[in-house]
């Protein structure tokens, strides 16, 4: 932190600067607002991710104007790789790239900087200020002490932990909807050998999947994750909705090593690049209230990232951006309305979410990954139906439905 006093009032603190937060106080500030944007890490940090960028990120990277200094540095692929317990594959085009996190939130609170957005890190959120019910500003923590900020608004962005949501009063649960681990491997070997996102269904993975995902300079991201899975072994969290199983992420890991030949030759013979960690997933838009007088919630703190796949820094961005532009509707626009109109948005994009919770049926039953992959072999508008879902040009709910399934067979 600078040794500068800290504001004490702002249009609207931001609270959390990964991609949503980011992406929020961007547009607020190109839209003229005096914004303060506040991270619990001083920048560059990383975040425990698998560092795909999918369509939806692409598109809203332009949107935010950083598209071309995230693909100078990104590593570009063209397809992603679903491969089936029986070890048949299936490459899905799309637009598709790999950056570490620590890369690119970095790029995106740059950005806000430029933008005008004040960046004040490392300084922890503790609390709302509240005049009556509204929320009226933070209570953050640096190490120096506490300190109070005044803003018209709060948006809170602090992803998929749940202690902000909790103090903001928000958090209607405390469990994550899914959990993943990941590390990173260089292997000059295999750099260039693996040229698509990786992802790998088998039974010994049910519940999630695996993936190897090659990363710039002969990095590779490797992981696994669990979807609908409430409950460690490490933590002994009490499920919510969903599977409530016992899980090991490491043992998840290694059983991925033994079932599927690249990941295995990754980890025996590569460079592991620190440690192996993990954290949890918000998705479905579910877990949380999105807003309440004077603060709106965005990214993974409002549930945004995809359930099937663990994907949501487009989504992030996007809600951000969401965030911001129901801010900007006017000075003068009601509260109620703003809120409204934020909320509203947010709505329009569950049918995509309820497309990714219907396609996780194939984490649960991971044959249906063989299926599907037998029959995009013999289907061109099968293909054509996938790469449609991942670049959101269509959206095709009953693909992964039982009746769209039994179609499936037979079409
Ligand atoms: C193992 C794993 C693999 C994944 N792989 C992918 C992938 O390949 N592609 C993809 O698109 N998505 C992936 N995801 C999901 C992706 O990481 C999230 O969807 C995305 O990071 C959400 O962005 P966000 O801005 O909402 O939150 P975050 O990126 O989590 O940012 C939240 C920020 O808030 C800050 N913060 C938190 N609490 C406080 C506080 N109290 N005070 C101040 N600051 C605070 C944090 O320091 C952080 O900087 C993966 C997730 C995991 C766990």
């Amino acid at each position: 932190m600078p040794d500068a006093p800290l504001p004490t009032t702002c249009d609207v603190l931001v609270v959390g600067a990964g991609p949503a937060g980011s992406a929020c106080a961007q547009t607020l500030a190109r839209g003229g607002l005096d914004v303060l944007l506040a991270d619990q890490h001083a920048f560059p940090r990383d975040k425990v991710c698998g560092d795909g960028l999918i369509p939806d990120s692409h598109a809203a990277l332009r949107r935010l104007g950083v598209y071309d200094e995230v693909a100078a540095l990104a590593l570009h692929v063209s397809h992603v790789r679903c491969v089936g317990p029986r070890g048949g594959h299936v490459d899905v085009a799309g637009t598709l790239s790999v950056l570490p996190r620590r890369t690119l939130d970095h790029v995106l609170v740059r950005a806000a900087e430029r933008a005008g957005a004040r960046l004040l890190a490392p300084l922890r959120f503790e609390a709302p200020l509240l005049d009556g019910e509204r929320v009226v500003g933070a209570r953050l923590k640096s190490a120096a002490g506490l300190h109070e900020i005044g803003a018209r608004w709060v948006v809170l962005a602090t992803g998929a932990v749940p202690q902000a949501l909790i103090a903001a009063g928000l958090c209607e649960r405390h469990t994550p909807s899914g959990v993943a681990l990941r590390g990173y491997v260089r292997h000059e070997g295999m750099a260039g050998q693996i040229q698509q996102l990786q992802m790998v269904w088998h039974p010994r993975l049910r519940g999630g999947y695996g993936w190897v995902f090659p990363a710039p300079g002969g990095l590779f991201n490797i992981g696994t994750g669990l979807t609908g899975s409430h409950r460690t072994e490490r933590d002994g969290a009490r499920a919510g909705k969903g599977r409530k199983q016992a899980v090991n992420l490491r043992r998840m890991l290694d059983d991925f090593c033994d079932i599927y030949a690249p990941a295995g030759e990754l980890m025996r013979n590569g460079q592991l690049q620190g440690e192996i960690k993990g954290a949890p997933l918000r998705c479905s838009l579910g877990g949380a209230r999105w807003s309440r007088a004077g603060l709106l919630a965005t990214g993974e703190a409002a549930g945004s990232t995809y359930a099937f796949s663990g994907e949501g820094i487009g989504k992030a961005l996007e809600t951000g951006l969401l965030a911001a532009e129901a801010l900007l509707g006017g000075r003068d626009v009601p509260e109620a309305a703003v809120r409204q109109r934020y909320e509203a948005a947010l709505h329009r994009l569950r049918p995509r979410f309820e497309l990714y919770d219907t396609a996780s049926r194939v984490n649960q039953y991971p044959w249906i990954a063989d299926l599907v992959i037998w029959r995009a072999h013999r289907s061109p508008g099968i293909m054509r139906r996938l790469s449609g879902i991942l670049e959101e040009t269509s959206n095709p709910g009953h693909l992964f439905s039982w009746r769209g399934m039994t179609r499936l067979m037979f079409e």
